[in-house]
Formats: structure tokens, sequence, C-alpha cells
């Protein structure tokens, strides 16, 4: 193709399932406030439907500010290991289904012994793992030790890419090729017939079309239809 993009074949650098959901996971660690360890978890279906997503976090009510992300304390309260709900608990406790029997998990890390407990009761069938970097530590191989028991397959993601990059100025919004917003308002001040319409590209093609209506400009632009 000469470098240009076949704009008749599907395109076939798009995400693969595994890299999406694993992506996703990593993504929702993010949002985590832990100065240590950012981890996020992302529940998937049979279907490939996304049923619950969560990360690494303080229980509602529990301010950030107010509880130590400490590790370590003379203060044996201020520990953030007695409050931190993990991203697994998160992301079961988010599901927007009834229920999660057979889904799979993908996580960053192992999941430690007490997710694995929440994970084998909820009925997940599957762990996708990123890194197993604790795998000698007690609280991991206890999850092994009940994750095998119970039946829960673990295996770890490899990925193909090393980088999934997001760029918002990807997307040019200027760009008139692409389809004009769609009106999100009414313009109440307005009269009867007045639509409110947010994208500029929009009201200029309306306005070109017909000239002999009436321009109002305020924060958006109406037009009389
Ligand atoms: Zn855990």
């Amino acid at each position: 193709m000469n470098g240009s993009r076949d704009m008749t074949s599907k395109r076939t650098d798009y995400l693969e399932w595994q890299e999406y959901f694993m992506a996703i996971a990593f993504l929702a660690a993010k949002r985590s406030k832990d100065p240590c360890t950012q981890v996020g978890a992302c529940i998937v279906n049979d279907d490939n439907v996304i049923v619950g997503i969560g990360y690494n976090g303080m229980p509602k009510g529990c301010h950030d500010d107010a509880f130590s992300w400490a590790k370590k304390s003379d203060d044996k309260l201020e520990n953030k290991h007695l409050y931190v709900c993990h991203a697994e608990l998160n992301a079961i406790l988010n599901k927007n289904c009834a229920d999660i029997k057979g889904c799979t998990i993908y996580v960053a890390l192992f999941p430690c012994n007490e997710c694995a407990k929440v994970i084998i009761q909820s009925g997940i069938k599957e762990v996708v793992y990123m890194s197993d970097k604790h795998a000698h530590k007690c609280n991991t191989i206890a999850s092994k030790k009940m994750l095998d028991a119970a039946d829960v397959k673990y295996r770890q993601f490899i990925p193909k890419k090393n980088k999934i990059v997001i760029d918002f100025s990807e997307i040019d919004w200027n760009n008139m090729s692409q389809l004009p917003e769609t009106p999100v308002k009414r313009n109440k001040s307005a009269e009867e017939g007045d639509i409110t319409i947010t994208n500029g590209c929009e009201a200029v093609q309306h306005l070109q079309k017909t000239p002999e209506k009436r321009l109002k400009v305020k924060d958006n632009i109406s037009i009389g239809l």
C-alpha cells in the first residue's frame, strides 16, 4: 500500500482481547493513590464483556488523606495493609451483573491469599496475571495452594507489545471529515424549533445551507431551524 492505509480492509494492528483486558487493568491501576504499588483488575465473562473493574484503594468513607499509606510504621495502626482493599476485591465488588461464575480476572500482580479466597468464592474460574514477583512469599504460595484446590486456573500473560499508548491528541476534533457532534440539549430560551448545537462546524454548515435563518451566539451556537 506504499505506506498508506488500505481503507477497504479491516485494520490488522487492532488490540487483541487479552491485551485489551490487561491494558484496562493497567489503566485502572492509574487511579490508585498507593505510593508504592498500583494494581488494577478487570473481570471478563465468556462473551468477552467486561463485568467488573477495580484498583487498590481505601474503602468507601475512609478518606485517602485520613488513612496511612505507609507499609511500615512505628505505630502499628498506621499501616496500609490494615485498610487497603486490593484491586481484585474491588473489581469483584464492583461487578455489574448478578454473579461472575465462570469469569476470568485479569490482574497485574498474582493475587494474594486474601484475594484468592474472594476469587474462589465468587466463582471466577481463571486468573490471568502479568507479574509473579512475590512468588516466593507465603501469601502467594498459600494463594496458589487454594486456587489449585478449588480448580481455578492461572496463567501468565505475555504481552506482544511492550507499550500501548493512549494519545488524546490523535483525534483531530477540527477535522471536517468527522461526523458532526450530536446536538446535546435544547436551548430553553430560544424559540420553539431552535436547537442548541455544540459543534461549531455543524453550525457553519447549517448557516451556509440556510442563510435566511436566524443565528444566535451564546455559550453555544443556536440556530433557528
Ligand atoms: Zn490481594
